[in-house]
């Protein structure tokens, strides 16, 4: 079989022409081959002629290289252009190549003054010329908050970095590809055209959580004006793929003022700055904002993450809330699933949302007294559904919400340890499985047996990430 796949990927490249033809249906495989080719061409500097020499040389460079992209994003490594990793090449992202080094572009180039200038060159259509500069500008700050290094806009020529918007070949041998795919690009430090960023202008660039954000986009690219490469914290700003995150509350990840003063040191700011650092599935420490079931799958959320758990085949996978639900908000408090209607409830501070599968359903978010909580309640801990009934827990109390009658059922709020022996601590998170709650509390989950009334294992929370 595998070698097979790989004599009619082999076919296919010596009868490609240079573009590649509508391929026929049943060619998914090969499908799959050319774009993951296409990808590695472009972002892992595989290279078509070299691989063309000789058969043995040519799978092995491919496979070689579609580990090395493997490896970058976190994925299984597996050489094969599998389910998993086609999607990720399928993410809008960034036209610069993934480094195999960490932090900075190979040979460390660096501007030698700290005062920058900067010039837009042009505008895109789609925004008010005030609103892309005020992007720029913002976008700018992310960097001089967390390093020595000045911005000022110029209209003079000779700025060190020159800002545009370009459509497909520009000049610069990095045609862009029209909407989606790549978004842009820059040049690392130096003369001329280095450290200047080039936009794609058939993107829908916005101010918003739409299409795509330009200060983000522009912060990302900056990175690469002063020196940075690509990472492989899916949470920096410095990684390829671009995400969503609300530019009003955007402060610089930690993974990134560590890249940036590694180059231009510490920030003349007396108070060094730290930014928000990705959680790591095995953490000892971890702890889970909310757990809910969603259709079979375990969704683990954390800050403006969530962990997907998929009960059969053990596949974790690592998600921006963001890149699933650019409406809701990070740090959800609580989560569950009315498996009934086949609705999940998200819960921060006094507002839910509903999600009919993935979509959010309209008029959203409302406010929790609509579930009959008293005044004092403005935030939920951790939620659960089972047999008809929500269970919400604040602190060390829990009310039980009545889905058919819809209202909290009489003698609530409880306290928690009394009505669930062995659950002493306060709660961050639940879900429910086979009669049993699944309690997450701190670093710590305990396993309560609603038939037998008391807890049946206990371990870390992480275990439920595949850390052993
Ligand atoms: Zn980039
Ligand atoms: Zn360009």
């Amino acid at each position: 079989m595998l070698c097979l796949k790989i004599l009619v990927f082999l076919l296919f490249l010596h009868a490609q022409p240079a573009k590649p033809s509508p391929i026929p249906s049943e060619s998914s495989e090969d499908q799959s081959t050319q774009i993951a080719q296409n990808y590695l061409e472009k972002f892992y500097h595989l290279q078509v002629k070299n691989y063309r020499s000789s058969i043995q040389n040519s799978t092995d460079m491919f496979v070689e290289k579609l580990k090395e992209m493997q490896h970058f994003f976190g994925l299984n490594v597996t050489g094969k252009p599998n389910a998993e990793t086609l999607e990720m090449m399928k993410r809008p992202r960034c036209g610069v190549p993934d480094s195999g080094e960490y932090m900075m572009t190979p040979g460390n180039p660096k501007w030698k003054h700290t005062s920058l200038t900067y010039r837009i060159v042009n505008y895109t259509p789609q925004l008010f010329q005030a609103d892309v500069e005020t992007a720029i500008e913002k976008a700018f700050q992310v960097w001089s908050g967390a390093s020595p290094l000045t911005f000022t806009r110029t209209t003079e020529k000779e700025a060190d970095i020159n800002i545009g918007f370009f459509h497909r070949d520009h000049g610069d041998n990095s045609p862009f590809d029209g909407p989606n795919g790549i978004l842009a690009h820059a040049f690392q430090p130096g003369q001329g055209i280095g450290g200047d960023a080039h936009f794609d202008a058939e993107e829908i660039w916005t101010v918003s959580s739409k299409g795509y954000n330009l200060f983000l986009v522009a912060a990302h690219e900056f990175g690469h004006s002063l020196g940075l490469s690509h990472s492989t914290d899916p949470g920096a700003l410095m990684y390829p793929n671009y995400a969503f995150s609300d530019p009003n509350t955007y402060s610089l990840p930690q993974d990134d003022i560590n890249g940036i003063q590694a180059i231009y040191g510490p920030s003349n700011n007396p108070i060094q700055p730290t930014g928000p650092s990705t959680p790591t599935a095995c953490d000892p420490r971890l702890t889970f904002d909310a757990v809910t079931t969603l259709r079979g799958e375990i969704f683990f959320f954390k800050d403006k993450f969530f962990w997907r758990r998929h009960p059969q085949q053990q596949v974790l996978d690592l998600n921006f809330i963001s890149l699933f639900w650019p409406s809701l908000p990070n740090g959800i408090q609580a989560a569950y699933e009315d498996s009934d209607k086949d609705l999940v409830f998200i819960f921060k501070g006094n507002h839910y949302w509903v999600m009919n599968g993935y979509d959010i359903q309209q008029g959203y978010p409302r406010d929790i007294s609509n579930f009959g909580f008293p005044s004092t309640v403005r935030a939920i801990d951790a939620a659960v559904f089972y047999r008809g009934k929500t269970y919400f827990f604040v602190n060390n109390l829990f009310w039980r919400y009545d889905n058919r009658r819809q209202s909290m059922d009489q003698g609530f709020p409880k306290c928690t340890s009394i009505a669930f022996p062995g659950i002493r601590s306060r709660i961050d998170a639940v879900f429910q499985e086979n009669n049993v709650f699944l309690f997450f509390s701190g670093p710590n989950y305990y396993a309560f047996d609603f038939t037998a009334q008391r807890v049946i294992r206990h371990g870390r929370s992480n275990l439920w990430l595949n850390c052993r």
